[in-house]
């Protein structure tokens, strides 16, 4: 799948409204029918379904009439809400060259209104395995695409909390500028990855401080458990930056000792065949024997003293909580369990419909799997997140013109955001209200049903609407 930022140039307000709609519509369906994206759009004389076909030829949406009438967001479309979000709060102004492509994600170079060249990496998981530390074919072969962008996003969000928090603890690594969905911005790193470096100057130097990289991590509480030459890069001075943080976990983790020989023993590996290093040394036994050792078996993982430990405290402070953590860990683990609460369509649809009225499409960074007890809750809190959310353009060097936004409604819902919580919260309790007073179906993702009798609530809120 291709990243043509160009499409932007042709998408108007309502195509990104209908986009978010369908974003919204997916925190509780795998395919959001289209009756429900009519619902939440709420574009007059039934203009959604032109949007419908115009997102559909630009790829941004995938259509799906297996069990109903409905859609969902292809990667595409969430990259593109994603990229509006960050352009509109001035984190990048265009999109150039791809300069990287990872295992589960693309790399771009943006550029900054002043010129500076940042990197924006979109994770992508699902398009190949992730880092599995047991083998999760049979679940990636179940899950749909919507857990993927969930996923995606849970990654985005941890990498670049860890970014943060490692970056302020003096570790060589991409300085991390934003994040929105399943997009990190962070600096460019000039150098290259190592594995694409035949010689070096010195390289037992470089080793040393690739080790030692590891035993600092450990040291603050962290193994990093995919420290390999594709992740760390070097430049001309033989510096040493390190990247790619989405599976890191705590030395408190059941399985940390293991992560942590493997980071170890995949640094030995490659410096041994790669720059023909010999880490073969002689030590005496108990009996007075010399005995050959390998290095790597001096660097024990036991005897790391890891009390810099800053993990937790500092990840929540970045927005990255521990059901988070919890939830990605489970996936890298490979052994989330199926999430078959089934939906209470009529509650998380309606409040869907009120966010998105009450905030249109900032706000919206969905695609969570949501409790029962907890849906309304959450849909309410998608208004909190500041998204941006205005239109945007792409000129053909991919400059992302503003043209068509609406900046001054961006700033003043910035600035209207307590008065936001508060009014979203109150709509949500009423939403919650109305559900219950009314009937309660249990209904799977996948069996829309088309909800009749709702009718005073809907058009209550359709009063409501304001415009985008
Ligand atoms: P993945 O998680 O998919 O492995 P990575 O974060 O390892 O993705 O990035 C893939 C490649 O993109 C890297 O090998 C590197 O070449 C390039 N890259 C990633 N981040 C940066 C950056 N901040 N600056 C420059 N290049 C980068
Ligand atoms: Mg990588």
């Amino acid at each position: 799948m291709k990243l043509d930022v160009n499409i932007l140039r042709y998408l108007s307000k309502e195509d990104f409204r209908v986009l978010t709609a369908v974003e919204m519509g997916m925190r509780n369906h795998e395919i959001v029918p289209s009756e429900l994206i009519h619902r939440i759009a709420s574009l007059k004389h039934g203009g959604t379904y032109k949007v419908l076909k115009n997102l559909l030829k630009h790829k941004l949406l995938h259509h799906d009439s297996s069990k109903y009438d409905g859609f969902r967001l292809t990667y595409l479309g969430y990259d593109f809400l994603a990229i509006k979000t960050l352009v509109n709060r001035g984190v990048f102004v265009s999109v150039g060259r791809q300069i990287g492509v990872g295992k589960e994600s693309d790399i771009f170079e943006v550029a900054t209104e002043d010129g500076t060249l940042l990197a924006m990496k979109l994770h992508r998981l699902g398009r190949v395995s992730f880092r599995a530390v047991k083998s999760k074919r049979d679940y990636l072969r179940h899950r749909s695409n919507y857990n993927w962008l969930y996923l995606s996003r849970l990654a985005a969000l941890k990498e670049f909390a860890f970014m943060k928090a490692l970056e302020e603890h003096g570790f060589p690594v991409p300085s991390g500028v934003d994040c929105n969905r399943h997009c990190v911005v962070m600096s460019l790193v000039q150098g290259y990855p190592l594995v694409q470096v035949k010689q070096l100057q010195n390289p037992e130097t470089v080793f040393e401080t690739i080790i030692g990289l590891i035993v600092r991590l450990a040291e603050h509480g962290l193994i990093h458990c995919d420290f390999n030459e594709f992740n760390l890069m070097i430049d001309d001075d033989e510096k040493i930056t390190m990247i790619d943080f989405p599976q890191m976990v705590s030395v408190s983790h059941r399985n940390a000792q293991m992560y942590f020989d493997r980071d170890v023993e995949c640094v030995f590996k490659f410096f041994r065949k790669r720059f023909d290093l010999s880490f073969q040394e002689y030590t005496v036994d108990a009996d007075g024997e010399e005995v050959e050792t390998d290095e790597s078996s001096r660097l024990c993982f036991s005897s790391i003293s890891k009390d810099a430990g800053f993990l937790d405290k500092e990840l929540a402070a970045s927005g990255f909580s521990r059901k988070d953590q919890e939830d990605i860990e489970k996936f890298i683990e490979g052994d989330i369990e199926e999430n078959t609460s089934d939906t209470d369509e009529g509650t998380a649809d309606d409040v869907c419909v009120s966010v998105m009225n009450e905030r249109n499409i900032e706000g919206v960074d969905s695609l969570q799997f949501l409790d029962q007890d907890e849906r309304p809750l959450d849909c309410a809190e998608a208004g909190e997140l500041e998204d941006g959310g205005q239109h945007c353009q792409a000129g053909e060097s991919s400059v992302l013109d503003t043209e068509n936004t609406n900046d001054e409604e961006d700033e003043s819902a910035d600035e209207n955001d307590a008065k936001l919580v508060k009014s979203l919260s109150k709509q949500r309790k009423h939403a919650i209200s109305t559900a219950h007073r009314g009937r309660r179906t249990t209904t799977s993702r996948n069996s829309y049903k088309d909800k009749g009798g709702k009718s005073s609530y809907n058009s209550k809120i359709q009063k409501q609407l304001c415009n985008w």
